[in-house]
């Protein structure tokens, strides 16, 4: 979609430190990050949020999740612990109208959320 910068990054327009992709979806490195492992995981196609996720698409929700825990693993924090967030709409905070899971790790995590 044009003027999304997660798609921009999808169609390698603007740079990225690319953790992992394949042919439904991609994952980066966040470039404020907010804990010592902040990555963020979009599907290619794009959805603004999750409120636009279409019951026929819902495969790439599981999809993006268990690639997340496999990266969690993959990076050693999977047994320590680790946070999946989905940012969805201005109440949540959502910044980026590109669906995105933050997955979050190596430091304590807080709560409540702010
Ligand atoms: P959210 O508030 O859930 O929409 O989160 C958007 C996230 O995207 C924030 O954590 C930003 O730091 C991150 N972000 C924005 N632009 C970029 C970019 N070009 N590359 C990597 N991360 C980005
Ligand atoms: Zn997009």
């Amino acid at each position: 979609m044009e003027d999304c910068i997660f798609c921009k990054i999808i169609n390698k327009e603007i740079p990225a430190s690319i953790v992992f992709e394949d042919e439904k979806m991609i994952a980066f490195n966040d470039i404020n990050p907010q804990a010592p492992i902040h990555i963020l995981l979009i599907p290619r196609e794009h959805f603004a949020s999750l409120n636009d996720i279409p019951e026929e698409k819902k495969n790439i929700l599981s999809h993006l999740l268990l690639k997340a825990r496999q990266i969690a693993q993959e990076k050693g924090i999977a047994e320590k612990g680790y946070r999946i967030v989905l940012n969805t709409e201005k109440d949540s905070g959502q910044e980026v109208f590109h669906i995105h899971f933050h997955l979050l790790g190596r430091r304590r995590m807080h709560w409540p959320p702010g």
